[in-house]
């Protein structure tokens, strides 16, 4: 029986791995299908604090799984089928087998959405890119045509940064109005290098035959008229998906699928909690997560000592 199981390897799993096994805990840590999680789809990541050249997203990953492994995290390939929360000690099915666990910290992160279009995922990392503040000043964009997808706060955020590095910012959205608060609307409007594309979704990715982003293909819907966008880079901002379909029905979440914590890192099951971008919706980054996780860790670690005494 483990003392706690981690199920998640982004920055908060990975983080919450290494302090409970400070703690002496030995934490077991699942990978899921995405060992490393989300940062390992980017590539240099500049402000995650203490490495003032900027990281390569997977090397950091690696060296936060060694650095738990080090104070004795065990760290599986493993995605978990079932849990069953109802009573304890938990049980989790992982690959089929049976894993029992006195703590749990929920870090299962969440996925970008994507736009199944042809050309986006043959193109990622060479110009297609799910976040602006982890890619947007790498050389490959500077001084040239961007595109952000999508009209909520978070393509207008994107939008908005990348003003710093391209020559334009094409914000192509599907509607004839922004989702986005109205604050954040009107200043990325107002914004002399945002051009809107409205009523418009981009139905192919340029060019797959040159191994690089040159520009999108775009139709509107209103008229059906396609045009191609010259562009170097093309920022997909179209929400994101938390992994928590596993928990649906057994702990709360808010109607996107975040999980809800109580207090801190506790979710209505004692014994349960939660990090991560799997419950935040707000500010996704790597720093943070790790901050969570870090958290969760401290709060397991305090109801296992407190159900000794
Ligand atoms: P969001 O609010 O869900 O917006 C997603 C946008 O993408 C919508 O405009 C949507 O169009 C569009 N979209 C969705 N699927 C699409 C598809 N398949 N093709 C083309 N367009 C598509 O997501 P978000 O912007 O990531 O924000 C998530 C939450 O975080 C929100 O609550 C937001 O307020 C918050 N947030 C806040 C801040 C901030 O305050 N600084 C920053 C970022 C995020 P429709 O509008 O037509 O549905």
């Amino acid at each position: 029986m483990e003392k706690v199981v981690i199920i998640g390897t982004g920055c908060a799993g990975l983080t919450a791995a290494l302090y409970t096994a400070r703690a002496n805990l030995a934490p077991l840590v699942l990978t899921g299908t995405m060992p490393g999680g989300l940062l390992t789809t980017t590539s240099i990541v500049e402000n995650f604090p203490g490495f003032p050249e900027g990281i390569d997203g997977y090397e950091l990953m690696t060296r936060m799984q060694k650095q738990a492994e080090r104070f004795g995290a065990k760290v599986k390939y493993g995605t978990v089928e079932s849990v069953d929360l109802s009573k304890k000690p938990f049980t989790l099915v992982v690959d089929g087998e049976p894993v029992q666990t006195e703590t749990l910290i929920i870090a299962s992160g969440a996925g970008h959405k994507h736009l199944d279009v042809p050309g986006e995922h043959e193109l990622e990392k060479k110009g297609v890119t799910y976040c602006a503040t982890c890619d947007g000043a790498l050389p490959m964009f500077r001084s040239k045509p961007l595109v952000v997808v999508g009209g909520g706060d978070s393509a207008c955020e994107e939008a908005t940064y990348l003003t710093r590095f391209g020559s334009t910012v094409y914000l192509i959205h599907r509607r004839d109005s922004l989702r986005a608060s109205k604050i954040m609307a009107e200043r990325t409007l107002a914004h002399e290098k945002i051009k809107p594309v409205w009523d418009s979704v981009v139905i192919e990715v340029l060019n797959q035959g040159e191994g690089k982003v040159t520009g999108v293909r775009v139709k509107n819907l209103k008229t059906n008229e396609e045009q191609v966008l010259d562009c170097a880079g093309v920022f997909v901002a179209i929400g994101h998906v938390p992994n928590t379909q596993l928990f649906k029905g057994v702990i709360d979440m808010d109607e996107a699928g975040y999980i809800k914590p109580t207090r801190g890192s506790e979710t209505k099951i004692p014994g349960v909690f939660v990090a991560g971008d799997c419950s935040d919706r707000v500010y996704r980054q790597a720093v943070t997560a790790a901050g969570m996780g870090c958290a969760a860790a401290i709060d397991a670690e305090r109801y296992l000592s407190a159900m000794l005494h």
